[in-house]
């Protein structure tokens, strides 16, 4: 930290992404991303003659790529926002929504990014205690009156909320804002955006980083009230309004027509997924109910540092989170077949070190 940091910044805990190392050739299962490339179109569109209009600033109002999201999801482009990834739409959120004498609430456990955004905007904020079972008892979040920020499915665990309780909490909370965050929805969750237009308190934000095969293109986007989509505009223009590149929001627009091409991966990753959590239950995992493209899952013959340790050491990359409540869990991002076969083989070879001598 340089002498020169401004003091209200010196205790600032920043997130820490998931490891991306660029030294050898991992199996990558630690930050969820698609394990199946973009789509032809998709590759299409980055052509040769898009880079070489580079040299002009992209449209900041990002009209082509709203109006086709808008088309898609059944809103109008009003009802559309669209950021440099779906983190940057939470951070303008916070900015723009959070804060003053307004408190913010969200889980004790799920994206570790809500928690640094309430910091780093100054927001009062308290975090609701998930269940035993490590869900979210979506009635702790009914009448609060207060910001609500909820990942659904919620991150690390994959588990879900129905839409009926998050419309009661839309319905119970009318005075604040109720932030879902659907970044893992495409795999098996009810979208809140058919809610859009009766509850202009909601904002559904989304991202192309994970079912869209597009999580090194940056994009994620936010349907909402036409009056709370100004008010994030008004963030963006305040701070970065070319927030999106030329090459993104036309990859971004040609991933929209290839949409039959993501649910299909989409519906093979809920299926892989599934074969993975009955293949892991038989290894003797406890594994949460995902919904997600990610697995959620415990040993009690190893903890989940070994784990996460061990599986390094034979090229394959999952997450392991350090706070108390779910330490002795890893979370691995569902990847394709052969990745998945070559995870069960390595735990199979750990576990039986662990438990060799009993045996
Ligand atoms: N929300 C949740 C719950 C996430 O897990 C992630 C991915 N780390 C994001 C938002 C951010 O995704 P991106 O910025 O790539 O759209």
């Amino acid at each position: 930290m340089s002498r020169f940091l401004n003091k209200k910044y010196r205790g600032l805990a920043a997130y820490e992404p998931g490891e991306q190392p660029q030294d050898k050739a991992y199996i990558k299962l630690n930050t969820n991303e698609s394990p199946f490339p973009p789509s032809d179109g998709v590759l299409d569109a980055l052509s040769r003659d898009a880079a070489a209009r580079l040299n002009l600033y992209p449209d900041p109002e990002c009209g082509e790529l709203r109006s086709a999201l808008a088309a898609q999801y059944g809103v109008r482009p009003e009802n559309v926002f669209v950021s440099n990834g779906s983190d940057d739409i939470l951070s303008f959120s916070f900015m723009a929504f959070c804060g003053g004498d307004t408190e913010v609430v969200f889980p004790d456990i799920t994206y570790g990014f809500y928690k640094v955004y309430a910091e780093f905007y100054g927001a009062a904020y308290r975090e609701i205690p998930l269940t035993e079972e490590l869900a979210v008892r979506a009635s702790d979040y009914y009448g609060l009156q207060k910001n609500i920020v909820l990942a659904n499915p919620n991150a690390p665990t994959g588990l879900t909320i129905s839409l009926k309780e998050v419309e009661e909490i839309c319905r119970t909370n009318p005075d604040h804002i109720v932030l879902i965050d659907e970044a893992y929805v495409d795999f098996g969750g009810e979208s809140s955006v058919r809610l859009t237009g009766r509850y202009e308190n909601l904002i559904t934000v989304m991202t192309y980083s994970k079912s869209r095969s597009l999580a090194g293109a940056r994009l994620g986007f936010a349907i909402a009230d036409e009056a709370l989509i100004a008010d994030l505009n008004r963030m963006k223009y305040s701070t970065n309004p070319y927030s999106i590149n030329r090459l993104t929001l036309r990859a971004g627009t040609a991933a929209i027509r290839d949409q039959a091409y993501y649910d299909a991966n989409c519906a093979k990753i809920a299926e892989i997924r599934e074969r993975a959590k009955q293949e892991l239950k038989r290894q003797g995992f406890f594994c949460t109910d995902s919904k997600s493209n990610f697995l959620f899952v415990k040993h009690p013959a190893a903890s989940g540092e070994t784990l996460y340790r061990e599986l390094k050491e034979n090229g394959i990359l999952v997450r392991h989170f350090t706070k108390d409540r779910i330490k002795e869990f890893i979370r691995i991002t569902v990847g394709t077949e052969a990745q998945m076969e070559a995870l069960f083989a390595a735990l199979r070879k750990i576990l039986s070190e662990k438990t060799g001598g009993t045996r």
